[in-house]
């Protein structure tokens, strides 16, 4: 027997190695145009990203070690281009163009799926990649290293473009996706669960912007202008993740039953067309639930029912009884995604009586180190309870809550059915009721009735509006809402004495408002709802009746949102900028933000930060999600340390130092990785690239300024009549003396206007630095800092005074005092031993332990 496989990746390997080991006599014989057989394409991203080092690790087998190994012949290079079923031969093109026929007993189609590119202008440009093959990963790598690539493009959130946009981000770029659809993961996850997933990616600084569809790609002189519907990006690279089509245009005119373009098979993987099969992203299933057709590009359908094709070829008798859509994926280093089944909009498509929970529960035991949650959506059939889905969310094992449901939706398991199922359990994995169990039983509850709720869905659609928010968490935690101590419940509550008040039960994952709900049903209340999930996963806010507190006020303040004092609920919300530098495409989303949510005015601070004018209470907390979408944060106020502040030295033509890239790193360090740090006071940084001071860097906290120190080579000077020297010394302290050229050390100012100037070579050494100042301010109290005595003369010590000065205010200043009055306080002798010192830094840990309150009233 001849079998004929066309493509050698996991749906074509499989079915060769198998038949060969099922017929050692049949003759196997792959043909496939790639070079590369049997690679990793699910290991693809995570090869751009370096967590594969190498690009062997990802091809399973060469040719030559897959034949060894199975005994399969292996041509590749080459392109099957049409089929006679009658005659049984297949026309083959070969590597030289001719194209040849090759006969066969038996045929199987493995083709595959190749990724969509759409008709846009650009999309054809080197620096386009798509993402299917190594070379397509290989291609990406060598293009961000030849480009120093610092900014990317990932076109399309599904599975592959959230993949490859995590590994682009760990590889330090500055990562924007887009998809056309208003949520990501479109038809994998219900729209809710796709939100939450979403939130916490943007939380972790993923870029995700939706309803954005590509219009077109143009190259610039730096990378790429990209044309969106929602307006332009600037990258220097381009993945499109934006799907894929089957492998089939050369099965056209022979006869062969396509669906959708992919080719219609039976449960024997058998076509239509006597001994052809087929299996893998070409070919068209069924899913397993509703019999209806599904189409699974999926590597674990194309092994498993490649697998069964094998088999039918020989005369076997296993079938493939479809697909249920499983997947599972790594979205973050802190979020997993997985799902099976039907979700809620499937199900009630298909004619179920779908009915859903979301609930949070514990993935391992709640005291067990790294123990978190699941936020599960589970989906059933209200009449039968049968399963019909899930989707789970988490940073733990969200694979084994799929799996255990993978296998009860295929066996038509009801819910009660998992009651009592002995599921393994030890802290380290899993909790004593296993996670699955307790949303079936959550589940369950809600459908006898016990558990009255909304869906985080109903929520978002506003069927909670004319519910009173009841805060049943520990303890006060929803502004604006009542707070009701679940403990002391027992009876009609005083303070909302009307028993048939609507009210919505609201407390961190659920359970706390069921049990709230429980008592409040006993005391006789009539339309409570618990809201599913909690604030854990919705967004909730209780719009403020009347005037603002001042501690609504404070705590909004805290968020860089600074009370409008004209206005009852107004506010001015302070956008980060990273030192006044902002892209082309964040000023438009805070142009954006501002015509959206505030009365489309934006301001800039005197510390190059820009405010969002007049945005109501009630949407900051949406407009700040709104920013984070496009990577800003707000923020800059408190006792922390604040946005740093530096002049444009990098391209002044007096700039001394790399100003933009220390103010990065300052920003990055300080400002970011000291967020969560309590000071006595806020903390003012500036730097400056000469010492013209035109960001005042003497009158911050710390100041740092660029320097050049003169040092004169005397022997060299001849005392010219008109000296060069003199001449270009802005502030005219170098003057000849005495036949030499003579700079008061005290008067210099360290600018480097006179080196170079003399023609005889007086002035060429000089030492570069930094100047730091310490306990400058502004404000109330005008304080001119103090200059340290040494010229630092290392970018990573001036980063490190910085860092000892914090610590030095941390441990040293007072509750409400500057870091002025504390270095006033100390002496600048003691003050200047300690920044210039190891002591503080040694003992940052405890330093960073101790609590410290702040005295910031702005
Ligand atoms: C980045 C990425 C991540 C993924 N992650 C996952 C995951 O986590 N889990 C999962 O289950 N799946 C995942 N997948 C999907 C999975 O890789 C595919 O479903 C799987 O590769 C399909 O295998 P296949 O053999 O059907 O087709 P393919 O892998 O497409 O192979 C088909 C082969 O046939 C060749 N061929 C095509 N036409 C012809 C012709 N006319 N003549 C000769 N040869 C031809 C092609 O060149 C190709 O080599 C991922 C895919 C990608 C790209
Ligand atoms: S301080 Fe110096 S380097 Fe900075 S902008 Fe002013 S003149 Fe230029
Ligand atoms: S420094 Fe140079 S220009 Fe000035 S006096 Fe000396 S030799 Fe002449
Ligand atoms: S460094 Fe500047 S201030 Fe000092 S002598 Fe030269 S020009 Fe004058």
């Amino acid at each position: 027997m001849k079998v004929l496989v066309i493509g050698g990746v996991a749906a074509g390997t499989k079915a060769a190695a198998k038949l060969k080991r099922l017929n050692r006599n049949a003759q196997v014989k792959i043909l496939t145009k790639s070079k590369d057989v049997s690679y990793a394409g699910c290991g693809l991203p995570y090869y751009i990203s370096g967590m594969i080092p190498t690009r062997d690790q990802l091809i399973v087998n060469t040719p030559e070690k897959f034949s060894g190994l199975t005994g399969a012949e292996v041509v590749t290079g080459v392109e099957a281009v049409g089929l006679d079923a009658e005659q049984k031969t297949l026309s083959v093109r070969g590597e030289d163009g001719a194209v040849y026929q090759e006969g066969y007993d038996k045929l199987v189609i493995a083709t595959g799926a190749s990724p969509v590119v759409p008709k846009l202008d650009g999309c054809d440009l080197p620096g386009v990649f798509t993402m299917r093959t190594p070379d397509d990963a290989q291609g990406v790598k060598d293009y961000i290293k030849e480009h120093s690539c610092r900014t990317a493009l990932v076109v399309g959130c599904g599975f592959i473009g959230l993949e490859v946009g995590e590994n682009l981000q760990k590889l330090g770029l500055n990562v924007t996706m887009i998809d056309f659809a208003d949520q990501i993961l479109p038809g994998i996850f219900d729209s809710e669960m796709a939100e939450y997933a979403k939130r916490q990616l943007t939380a972790s600084g993923s870029k995700i912007l939706l309803g954005t569809a590509l219009s077109k790609v143009e190259k610039t002189a730096e990378g790429f202008s990209v044309t969106t519907t929602n307006g332009h990006l600037n990258t220097d690279l381009v993945v499109l993740c934006i799907g894929v089509r089957p492998n089939t245009g050369f099965l056209a005119d022979t006869g062969l039953e396509l669906f959708k373009g992919t080719i219609v098979v039976n449960e024997k993987m058998e076509t239509n067309l006597p001994d052809v099969y087929a299996a893998g992203d070409c070919a068209m299933v069924k899913n397993q639930l509703t019999g209806a057709a599904k189409w699974s590009p999926m590597g674990s359908t194309a092994n498993i029912s490649a697998r069964v094709l094998a088999e039918q070829a020989v005369g076997g008798s296993k079938t493939y009884g479809g697909c249920l859509g499983t997947a599972v994926v790594k979205l973050s280093d802190t979020l997993n995604g997985g799902r099976t089944g039907l979700t809620e909009a499937q199900a009630k498509e298909a004619g179920f009586d779908a009915v859903s929970v979301v609930c949070i529960t514990d993935d391992k035991a709640h005291y067990y180190p790294g123990a978190s949650f699941f936020a599960t959506k589970l989906i059933a059939d209200r009449t039968t309870h049968r399963l019909l889905g899930i989707q789970v969310l988490g940073s733990g094992a969200v694979d084994k809550m799929v799996d255990i449901a993978v296998t009860g939706i295929a066996m038509n398991a009801t819910l009660e059915q998992f009651d009592t199922l002995d599921y393994a359990y030890a802290p380290p994995f899993s909790t004593a009721i296993h996670p699955f169990v307790q949303a079936v039983y959550i589940l369950e509850n809600k459908i006898s009735g016990e558990f009255d709720t909304f869906t985080p869905r109903e929520y978002l659609d506003g069927k909670a509006k004319a519910y009173q928010v009841i805060d049943a968490m520990p303890a006060p935690s929803i502004p604006n809402a009542l707070w009701i101590d679940l403990s002391k419940v027992d009876g009609v509550l005083p303070e909302c004495p009307n028993k048939d008040a609507k009210l919505l039960l609201v407390c961190a994952r659920g359970k706390r408002g069921y049990f709230l709900q429980n008592r409040l049903k006993a005391a006789g209340y009539t339309n409570t709802k618990v809201l599913e999930g909690g604030i854990t996963f919705n967004r909730v806010e209780v719009k403020k009746k009347g005037k603002l507190s001042p501690d609504d006020i404070k705590r909004v303040k805290a968020l860089g949102c600074l009370w409008d004092k004209r206005t009852e609920d107004r506010f001015n919300v302070r956008v980060i900028t990273r030192n006044g530098r902002l892209t082309a495409e964040e000023q438009l989303a805070v142009a954006q933000a501002a015509e959206q949510y505030g009365n489309g005015e934006v301001t800039m601070t005197t510390r190059l930060t820009l405010e969002i004018q007049s945005v109501p209470y009630d949407k900051l907390e949406e407009m700040m999600e709104f920013l984070a979408g496009y990577g800003l944060s707000t923020g800059g106020t408190g006792s922390k340390v604040r946005p740093v502040v530096s002049c444009k030295g990098t391209t002044c033509q007096y700039g001394l130092i790399d100003t933009f890239h220390l103010s990065q790193v300052i920003h990055e360090r300080f400002y970011e990785g000291y967020h969560q740090v309590t000071l006595p006071h806020k903390f003012k940084i500036a730097v400056g690239g000469c010492p013209n001071n035109c960001v005042k860097p003497s009158l911050n906290d710390i100041g740092i300024v660029g320097q050049r120190v003169p040092n004169p080579n005397l022997d060299l000077c001849r005392g010219c009549k008109v000296c060069q020297v003199e001449k270009n010394c802005p502030i005219h302290t170098a003057k000849v003396v005495d036949g030499k050229v003579n700079i008061d050390p005290a008067a210099c100012n360290h600018c480097g206007r006179c080196l170079d100037t003399c023609p005889f070579g007086v002035m060429k050494e000089f030492t570069a630095g930094y100047q730091v100042y310490v306990g400058g301010r502004w404000g109330k109290k005008v304080q001119q800092g103090l200059p340290l005595s040494k010229i630092i003369t290392s970018e990573e010590e001036v980063l490190n005074v910085v860092e000892k000065a914090i610590l030095l205010f941390r441990k040293e200043g007072i509750t409400g005092e500057r870091f002025a009055d504390t270095v006033a306080r100390l002496g600048l002798p003691y003050v200047e031993e300690m920044l210039l010192g190891d002591a503080l830094l040694a003992e940052k840990d405890e330093n960073l332990k101790q609590t410290v309150t702040g005295g910031a009233s702005c």
